[in-house]
């Protein structure tokens, strides 16, 4: 696939500085209104009107191309393993270092929350009614991961029920003989257009990206910050200390990757994680970095950037380590060693059964609280900021599936080092 345009002699601006100043342009403009009081006709006109329309539209053409890219594209990644025993490799390859990688995290923000403490000295008016919401068991998320109804699953963008028919469909396309060549032909012209469309999309994104963050910037404000500093604060210099240390030591020693290129390269992605706060929404952006800019062959991407998406969330599990610890310093209540260690697990395990949507990681912490006999009516204290935190672990969350699907590609000898080592975009 050609690049889209790049600059040839440096005077023109490259698309992720675009992305970038409309990133900035957005927060200021959001900052503004909201110091104006977002009200009257700036805010029917304006964050509700233009700014509303805009980015949402933007945010759908994303949504729009996830279900068929990652159907499309996994199908012919899978039917472009060698044999299946290389699909099982794979697969045990990436679940290990997501899983490795999550409990890490969230080692690291219970470490750290119990030093810095967070809550202490702090109390709360807790509001009675508050309905916490089930999170699903983590028997049903396995049970359902084989569709009933493959057309369910993409209706509904089940994103591991749509994982595993297109694994299974690209596998039997290479038992097929004949008739399975002349799909995956198909499937393979498709996934070209797809992308193709994605690449269109992203062009857009200065623009887009611009009108959402000013949008969120100009609902959510700082104010509702303060109070809650020291937790914010905590969560977000975990999550930057996560995505630097975590994933360069990974890069460098397990994968043999220049951290410092990988970071360089997968900024679009991040922003775009971070502007839209949904992992699931990232996909495409997700996909097309890691395989036009970092080199990894489709062959691996396609499986292990929607499976990250889906299960891997190491910010997710950063804010809940946070969160649970801070909850428990503002009851004055100190935790066993058992119930750490109980929070480490589940929040390992929660991140597999939490969607790659906006908020889903408070969803999955009321069942962490729940389970170490903490009160979930301490959730709505952390919703106010929770809007901002999203943003951010949302980029950690594809950080790291952009990071580990780098290593696997390594290890496999599916990337490209040419691709990975030229100008960014
Ligand atoms: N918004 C996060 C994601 O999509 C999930 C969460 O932490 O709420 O990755």
């Amino acid at each position: 696939m050609s690049e889209p345009e790049s600059p040839s002699n440096g005077k023109k601006l490259t698309l992720t500085a675009k992305i970038l100043i409309g990133m900035a342009l957005g927060i200021l403009l959001g900052i503004v209104l909201n110091l104006m009081g977002n009200e009257g006709a700036i805010r029917t006109w304006g964050s509700d009107g233009v700014l509303h329309v805009v980015g949402t539209l933007f945010l759908r053409s994303l949504q729009l191309m996830v279900v068929p890219l990652v159907f499309v594209s996994l199908v012919c990644g899978t039917a472009a393993m060698e044999d299946v025993r290389k699909l099982g490799r794979v697969g045990g390859k990436i679940m290990g270092l997501y899983l490795v990688t999550t409990t890490v995290a969230i080692t690291l923000a219970i470490g750290i929350a119990l030093m810095v403490k967070p809550g202490s000295g702090l109390t709360f008016e807790m509001e009675e009614e508050f309905q916490a919401p089930n999170a699903p068991p983590i028997t049903d998320v396995l049970m359902q991961i084989i569709p009933r109804n493959p057309i369910d699953a993409l209706a509904e963008g089940n994103m591991l029920q749509i994982i595993v028919f297109a694994m299974l469909f690209g596998l039997v396309l290479t038992m097929s003989g004949e008739a399975g060549k002349t799909i995956l032909k198909l499937f393979e012209a498709l996934n070209e257009v797809v992308m193709r469309l994605v690449l269109l999309i992203i062009q857009l994104a200065p623009y887009g990206v611009f009108a959402l963050l000013a949008r969120t910037f100009a609902d959510e404000g700082f104010s509702a910050i303060l109070p809650l500093g020291k937790y914010f604060l905590t969560v977000a210099f975990i999550l930057v200390l996560h995505a630097v240390l975590t994933y360069s030591v990974f890069l460098k020693f397990i994968g043999n990757i220049n951290p410092l290129q990988f970071f360089k390269k997968v900024r679009t992605a991040q922003i775009f994680a971070f502007t839209t706060s949904s992992s699931n929404a990232t996909i495409p952006v997700t996909l097309e970095t890691v395989e036009e800019e970092l080199g990894v062959d489709n062959s691996i991407s396609s499986f292990t950037v929607p499976l990250g998406a889906t299960i891997n969330m190491d910010g997710t599990a950063i804010m809940q380590g946070v969160a649970t610890i801070f909850i428990a310093q503002t009851m004055t209540t100190d935790l066993s060693i058992t119930q750490m260690l109980t929070v480490i697990l589940m929040a390992t395990l929660a991140s597999i059964g939490t969607a790659g949507v906006p908020s889903a990681g408070l969803i999955m912490l009321t069942a962490i609280l729940t389970q170490v006999g903490l009160p979930v009516v301490a959730i709505p204290i952390l919703l106010g900021i929770d809007r901002l935190l999203d943003m951010l672990r949302t980029s950690v969350n594809i950080t790291g599936d952009a990071a580990m699907t780098c290593i696997v590609g390594k290890s496999e000898g599916k990337m490209d080092e040419t691709i990975f080592t030229r100008r960014r975009r």
